[in-house]
């Protein structure tokens, strides 16, 4: 055969760093401490429910757009979180995690030559799919040292061929919860320009500092936003994939076009599971942010006992570390040393930039890890110097 098996839309996305990095920590017996998965359970009430919903026989084909009772949570959820209320019918749609979600909402709502503003730092899939849509992605640079847009880029980076702008909040990888204010500044462009918001949520149950606001809830955008979310971080669940949105019938039902060809429909049972899950109490989300505030300070502690400076994240499971006074300057060349020589797999962050070289100098470490495996990552930190050899 003389033609290229992967098709031109995928060159230069081949393989995303997570799988890379798990690939990689598994050869070295290294701690992953790269792809954000919990190593531990999740909740015993969700796994009975599940299990409950398999023996009920919520075994064949789901409802394309959701079960009813999980469509129905999370119409309730966001009006009692947020006060927005959607019509669990036609304004929620349930996706084979975000990831799903975020692939549908750009091949359902870009339209190739549209203009897609993202952040950088970026959630690789962002790119990619922006890049599969056919659409043409807009960098604004999160600056260092504290990640925040410069005003005058954000502007720039908007025109009328905007068509949608992804805002991720709190923020992978960087751990910031953008503000109120930051928020509106987006916004006020959004409705400026008549451009969309694809606001992606998944750690908004994870905020240390700040309070997550919904860029929804600000006058002008729930017309204009789809609002992403995924039970996978907020759970522990990551395999079941069962991820949500809401918004605009208009946009839930572009969305839902894409997702009727790619999956049809999400798996049944863990559908029906997620229904508890997004009832549970308070309880269940103090003891969740406790013991990440637990994971967070353990890490911090042992990567600056090791030496490395680092900014408590104010929200998400990732914390970045700078490796410059270490003497590296490359991301990837430090995070090969540190599997291959100390035993810790992490992500080199240059891989979500675009057009900065910030991220050479940056290494995300997950924290959704057992304190035990944290201890041993403290102890592998320990036994090895991380200056640059
Ligand atoms: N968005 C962000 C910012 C993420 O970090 C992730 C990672 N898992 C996702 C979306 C995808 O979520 P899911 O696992 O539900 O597909
Ligand atoms: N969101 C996870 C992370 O940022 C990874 C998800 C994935 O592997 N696709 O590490």
């Amino acid at each position: 055969m003389t033609r290229e098996a992967l098709s031109s839309r995928f060159r230069g996305f081949e393989t995303t760093i997570f799988a890379e990095m798990t690939k990689l920590a598994l050869e070295h017996d290294a701690v992953n401490l790269s792809q954000g998965f919990p190593d531990f359970p999740g909740p015993s009430f969700l796994k009975d429910a599940a299990t409950a919903a398999i023996a009920a026989d919520k075994n064949q084909y789901a409802r394309p757009r959701g079960e009813l009772p999980l469509v129905d949570a999370v119409s309730r959820s966001y009006e009692k979180r947020h006060g927005l209320v959607y019509d669990p019918l036609n304004e929620v749609c349930v996706f084979s995690g975000a990831t799903e979600g975020i692939l549908c909402a750009l091949l359902g709502l870009v339209e190739p030559g549209d203009e897609v503003i993202l952040f950088e730092p970026y959630y690789d899939s962002y790119r990619a799919c922006t890049s599969i849509a056919g659409g043409t992605a807009r960098f604004v640079t999160l600056h260092r040292p504290d990640f925040r847009w410069d005003s005058s880029e954000l502007r720039a980076a908007f025109s009328d061929r905007t068509r949608l702008v992804i805002v991720n909040t709190p923020h992978n990888p960087t751990g910031r919860v953008l503000s109120r204010d930051e928020l509106g500044e987006v916004a006020e462009l959004c409705c400026k320009h008549d451009a969309l918001c694809l606001a992606d949520e998944v750690y908004d149950r994870l905020i240390f500092e700040g309070e997550h606001v919904c860029i929804a809830t600000l006058p002008g955008m729930k017309e204009r936003t789809v609002c992403l979310n995924s039970t996978g971080k907020t759970f522990s669940l990551t395999g079941w994939k069962i991820g949500y949105a809401a918004g605009p019938a208009d946009l839930i039902g572009a969305m839902a076009t894409a997702h009727q060809y790619a999956t049809f429909a999400v798996a049944t049972p863990f559908q029906h599971a997620m229904v508890q899950a997004l009832g549970a109490d308070h309880h269940y989300f103090d003891q969740y942010l406790d013991e990440y505030c637990e994971r967070r300070d353990f890490l911090l502690g042992a990567l600056r006992a090791a030496g490395m400076e680092t900014q408590a994240p104010e929200g998400t499971y990732f914390a970045l570390g700078d490796i410059s006074s270490l003497g590296w300057d490359d991301d990837v060349e430090f995070c090969r040393f540190l599997v291959e020589t100390v035993g810790i797999a992490a992500v080199p962050p240059s891989v979500f930039y675009a057009q900065s070289d910030e991220g050479r100098s940056l290494v995300r470490f997950a924290f959704c890890k057992e304190i035990a495996t944290l201890e041993e990552a403290a102890k592998r930190l320990q036994s090895h110097s991380l200056k640059r050899p």
